[in-house]
């Protein structure tokens, strides 16, 4: 780390803390050559490699916005969507690793998604998953309505018309 007055590259830590729910490392430095102080703060930063072997940060907004597409005509807000993403987040951050596929992004989103709104759960995971055929699109209908073990075994979130 430079010292931002003098170029200098010796600077010593003074203080240490972290901020941001730990996300974020605030350190206070002073430098060894001017003897003046300032303040960094290093973030964690979470990368996501692209399938070309790109990599970037992760953004929740990115997540917002390719999810918003298979939501469009669907009573989903934007608070939904930020929590979706929220939720993206934490599971991308509890699995460890720095650095994420892109498609493992993508299987984060899914199962949010499918909680949320099952038709934009469709339109998502057939872009996702590349579906090729009207079959794909029904087993992954079969797979919505098999209940899941442990549950009812009526099909889910279908009251009974009169
Ligand atoms: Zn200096």
């Amino acid at each position: 780390m430079r010292c931002p007055f003098c170029r200098h590259s010796d600077c010593r830590v003074i203080d240490s803390r972290e901020v941001d729910d730990g996300k974020a490392t605030r350190r206070r430095r002073s430098c060894a050559e001017c003897g003046r102080r300032f303040t960094t703060v290093e973030e964690a930063v979470l990368a996501v490699v692209k399938r070309s072997g790109v990599t970037e940060p992760f953004s929740r907004e990115k997540v917002v916005r390719g999810v918003q597409r298979a939501c469009q005509g669907r009573p989903v807000g934007e608070d939904a969507l930020q929590q979706l993403a929220h939720r993206v987040e934490e599971a991308v951050r509890a699995s460890g690793s720095a650095e994420i596929p892109s498609h493992e992004v993508g299987l984060a989103i899914l199962g949010p998604l499918k909680e949320l709104d099952e038709v934009a759960y469709l339109r998502f995971a057939s872009v996702y998953r590349s579906f090729s055929s009207i079959e794909d699109f029904e087993k992954e209908i079969a797979d919505l309505r098999r209940p899941v073990a442990g549950e009812a075994t009526e099909l889910p979130g279908r009251p009974p018309r009169e």
